[in-house]
């Protein structure tokens, strides 16, 4: 289910025809549905109603602190994985007992940070971060609640980059040294263990791979339980794929039907951090082509939008779908590469595709952008970064501004004597 629907070959946002946006702010931009945030954080709520549970929202999918006050309102937590996502979570008005902070490398100061705050935990993935959480807590006075990230030895079936769970990644704890690094935690006077943790990895389009990894981690906080600790919280971390184009993605129920019977049996509250299934088509990035090229053997439509500002394509091999924001009566269909105009060869939106043909003035929508779209963009050749723009019914509202030529350099120095 997503708000970005065609009424008589016209694109709509909700209320409004996504053409009238582009008139007033400008191309390109990211356009965000509210209605459809939050309808896919409500579907998830309530695929996994059967389950004491928490869903923290994955903040690094989309950070734009419009959105997570969105979810906070709605009742989410979120999952941060570094100071300045933590730092957006608080000022959206996130509770920070619903806040969980992940990463591999997490320094004093951010730890500090999340201690202060009160977060509700934090995910260890290696030895020597636990002692150096367990430090920071004693300097402070006070105890970190945590769980152990384990490395389930899991294939996830994704794209390598996005695949997290096997023991081949730089993720988690083995599962096989958890038991040791738990008994190591628990004796640790600034260390409170009160979950286990696991991310197996990201656009996961089937259920199976939970169910395994999970059957693993549920026999470990068991047995953490049998030797005396207090392990509240199972974290199934996120990863639940969505569609892009034609791939078949499961609905929330579908997960959850294997997922929530292995995690009620244990008496945990689950946690799961959702990122992609909640925001991916809650947003499109809207783009102007500036003119077609045809090349020796292969034909180029050139839009206004890069690889710095959705960097999907050219990172992951990701196929998003292009669609016109105006179907044009009598276009044919014509097979192209959409491509940005930045000095890379890897510099496109998509190739090889298939879509009707468009002119210069056009508008075209990438969708299922509103995950790992703005959040990974960059000033690459130095463009600005683009507005986003959040639709609520037939309300619009810049929830970013474009950014300035101003906005490019500031913070940068000239040095006197230089
Ligand atoms: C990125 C990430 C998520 C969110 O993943 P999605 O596939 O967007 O749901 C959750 N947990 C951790 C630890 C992550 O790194």
């Amino acid at each position: 289910m997503n708000d970005f629907v065609y009424r008589d070959g016209v694109l709509y946002c909700e209320e409004l025809k996504v053409s009238d946006i582009a008139a007033k702010v400008g191309t390109p931009f990211y356009l965000y549905s509210k209605n459809t945030f939050t309808s896919h954080l409500q579907h998830v709520e309530a695929a996994f109603g059967d389950l004491a549970h928490i869903v923290c929202y994955s903040v690094k999918a989309n950070s734009n602190v419009a959105i997570l006050s969105m979810m906070a309102r709605e009742g989410a937590g979120a999952d941060v994985v570094s100071g300045g996502e933590l730092y957006r979570a608080l000022k959206a008005g996130m509770d920070p007992q619903k806040i969980v902070f992940a990463g591999l490398g997490k320094t004093e100061q951010e730890i500090e940070y999340g201690l202060s705050e009160g977060i509700l935990m934090f995910n260890v993935e290696s030895s020597q971060e636990l002692m150096l959480v367990n430090d920071v807590a004693q300097r402070l006075g006070t105890q970190a609640s945590i769980a152990l990230r384990v490395n389930p030895d899991i294939d996830a079936k994704t794209h390598p980059y996005i695949a997290t769970g096997l023991k081949q990644s730089k993720f988690g704890i083995p599962l096989s040294q958890a038991m040791a690094e738990y008994e190591v935690a628990q004796k640790l006077p600034g260390l409170n263990p009160t979950g286990v943790h696991q991310h197996i990895g990201s656009q996961i389009l089937e259920p199976g791979p939970f169910e395994a990894s999970l059957r693993k981690v549920t026999n470990l906080a068991k047995s953490l339980k049998v030797l005396g600790l207090d392990i509240r919280y199972i974290n199934i971390g996120g990863g639940f794929g969505i569609q892009y184009t034609d791939e078949d993605a499961p609905e929330p129920e579908q997960f959850a039907a294997g997922i929530v019977p292995i995690l009620k049996e244990t008496g945990c509250t689950a946690i799961m951090e959702v990122g992609r299934m909640i925001a991916g088509n809650a947003g499109i990035l809207v783009t102007k082509v500036l003119l077609n090229k045809q090349g020796e053997d292969k034909r180029f439509v050139v839009v206004d939008a890069a690889m710095n500002d959705l960097i999907r394509p050219s990172l992951y091999q990701a196929n998003h779908h292009i669609g016109p924001v105006v179907y044009r009566e009598g276009a044919a269909e014509v097979k192209v590469d959409v491509v940005g105009p930045i000095c890379e060869s890897g510099d496109f939106l998509a190739q090889d595709r298939a879509i009707p043909e468009v002119q210069s003035g056009e508008l075209l929508a990438v969708f299922t952008a509103g995950a790992y779209g703005f959040t990974m963009s960059s000033n690459y050749n130095s463009r600005t970064r683009l507005p986003e723009v959040l639709v609520s019914g037939r309300r619009a509202f810049v929830i970013r501004r474009r950014e300035t030529y101003e906005d490019l350099v500031r913070g940068e120095a000239i040095p006197k004597d230089l």
